[in-house]
């Protein structure tokens, strides 16, 4: 467990000026390459997050490769779509993962008595909050650094994605070692290592989160416009 005193030294030691060296050294280079800085620097200390999209499939085949016990963990709304589900269990015996599922401290039902049925279509914000924010904030509380699979093709508001940076929320680094690869790297390697995908991907849907907050997203060209619709909302909350 990480003490305050430690965290608050470790928080100074990594303030974003002070990432501008790293993010040059591994800008442009392959995503293996910080990945393998990653894992071996901070080895049970990072976690890689994923949702079990394009681009999580492609990261964890990596890090499977370099680090294989490196904890792979999700977040577990209790509402994902069985396709993931599913996915998810492929990619377990495909890759020899045995994935971490972070869970809200609080069930649907319970949800619902405190905030009434199908939070999500009043307050998405708070929804998420309870089933994926807190979540993380807490599994990440005793990490140093965690691995994201987002990047900055993916919409706006990830168009300056860096490669390392502070998540001052979470009080840990960020490393999103594909940032700057765009969406057809990332097929290509799922095609070239013939890695398992989300079937849904093919049948409209640009991006998957939870099963009522997703709808097809109707050739929008933005990877984000099939969550939330009829909502501002474009993210969970777990990436700003
Ligand atoms: S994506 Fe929707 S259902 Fe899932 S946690 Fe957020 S608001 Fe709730």
């Amino acid at each position: 467990m990480v003490k305050m005193d430690d965290s608050l030294n470790y928080a100074e030691r990594w303030r974003p000026g002070n990432l501008a060296g790293l993010n040059k050294r591994f800008e442009g280079a392959e995503p293996e390459k910080l990945l393998r800085w990653a894992l071996h620097t901070y080895q049970e200390d990072v976690a890689m997050a994923t949702g079990f999209g394009a681009s999580g499939v492609v990261l964890m085949d990596m890090v499977a490769r370099i680090r294989p016990k490196t904890t792979i963990f999700y977040l577990n709304t209790d509402l994902l779509f069985p396709e993931t589900l599913a996915l998810r269990d492929q990619l377990a015996e495909r890759l020899d993962i045995t994935f971490t599922s972070v869970h809200s401290a609080i069930s649907l039902g319970t949800q619902a008595a405190m905030y009434g049925e199908q939070l999500w279509q009043r307050s998405p914000d708070l929804c998420c909050k309870l089933r994926k924010v807190e979540p993380l904030r807490r599994f990440l509380a005793d990490k140093k650094a965690w691995v994201t699979g987002i990047r900055r093709d993916q919409s706006a508001t990830r168009a300056n994605t860096a490669m390392i940076g502070w998540d001052d929320a979470n009080r840990l680094l960020k490393l999103s070692p594909l940032a700057g690869w765009t969406k057809k790297d990332v097929w290509k390697y799922i095609y070239e290592r013939d890695l398992p995908y989300n079937p849904l991907l093919d049948q409209g849907y640009t991006s998957l989160g939870c099963l009522p907050c997703t709808r097809r997203a109707n050739g929008a060209t933005d990877e984000r416009a099939s969550r939330w619709v009829g909502f501002e909302k474009v993210e969970c909350g777990i990436h700003g």
